[in-house]
């Protein structure tokens, strides 16, 4: 990020200095309510790792070629309920945050 010595300095409008940052952006931090995955239900479709803004669902393709939803990147997941949204099965339960302060 560059510095200015005054706001003069800075550009019109939002520049961006330097591609594909995202990772670097720890976006979990936003969260209030958190997605939390019923396993027993969950019947693998993985929708929800189609439609999730973010990409913080993680999942694989097993030997058998079927597909796993292996949880949540809470590193990124900004709790937007998209995913419990789309779940066929209600699977995805958005609780919030505060549940899990220590
Ligand atoms: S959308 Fe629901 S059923 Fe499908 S993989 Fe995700 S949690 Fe499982
Ligand atoms: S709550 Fe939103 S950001 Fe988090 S995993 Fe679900 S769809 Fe992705």
């Amino acid at each position: 990020m560059p510095k200015y010595d005054s706001w003069k300095e800075m550009p019109i409008a939002g520049v961006i200095d330097k591609p594909a940052t995202a990772r670097e952006y720890n976006t979990g931090t936003w969260r209030i309510m958190r997605p939390i995955i019923n396993k027993d239900a969950c019947i693998n479709c993985m929708q929800c790792w189609l439609y999730c803004p973010d990409m913080a669902i993680n999942g694989r393709v097993k030997e058998d070629g079927k597909t796993e939803m292996l949880g949540f990147d809470y590193n990124y997941c900004k709790g937007c309920g998209t995913c419990a949204e789309i779940c066929p099965v209600n699977a995805i339960e958005m609780k919030p945050e505060t549940e899990f302060l220590k």
